[in-house]
């Protein structure tokens, strides 16, 4: 099935002139890029955005790296596109992350780990409408 998931490269990729290189996974993957926008996260957004581990341990580092420096915020589609995508980027911890993935290639560690993307239909559409929303 034909679908549209959210990405957004996180500051550590952005800091480290990864924005092309990751971009060309994707496209090189036969997903296309429907919108993009560059933007510094808020607090805000990022409660937004990261509502499911707001009670969570590391969510106050989470906060403070997201809204460190400029992301690049996209909708990726194409065949399958959330769990492809998922696939691309790799586990959230690099070390976990097979060969070839963006997370293995650019991560840094668990928490600065280059890219954020929807793990569920039910998520692609809610974090779709607070970057594109309007
Ligand atoms: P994913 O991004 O792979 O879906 P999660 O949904 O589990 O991973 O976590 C969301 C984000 O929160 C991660 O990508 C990472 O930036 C951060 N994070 C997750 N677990 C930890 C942790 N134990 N310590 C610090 N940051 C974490
Ligand atoms: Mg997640």
């Amino acid at each position: 099935m034909i679908e549209e998931t959210l990405v957004l490269i996180k500051p550590d990729a952005v800091r480290k002139k990864h924005i092309g290189d990751i971009i060309k996974i994707y496209e090189t993957n036969d997903l296309e890029i429907t919108a993009m926008r560059m933007l510094t996260m808020t607090k805000e957004l990022a409660a937004k955005h990261y509502v499911e581990h707001l009670d969570c341990p590391y969510y106050s580092d989470l906060e403070g790296f997201m809204t460190s420096g400029p992301i690049v915020a996209m909708i990726l589609k194409g065949e399958d596109a959330i769990k492809r995508v998922r696939e691309i980027n790799g586990k959230t911890n690099p070390k976990d992350a097979a060969e070839g993935t963006i997370r293995k290639l650019y991560a840094e560690n668990g928490s600065r780990n280059a890219v954020h993307a929807s793990d569920s239909p039910e998520n692609a559409k809610r974090e779709i409408n607070i970057f594109f929303g309007e």
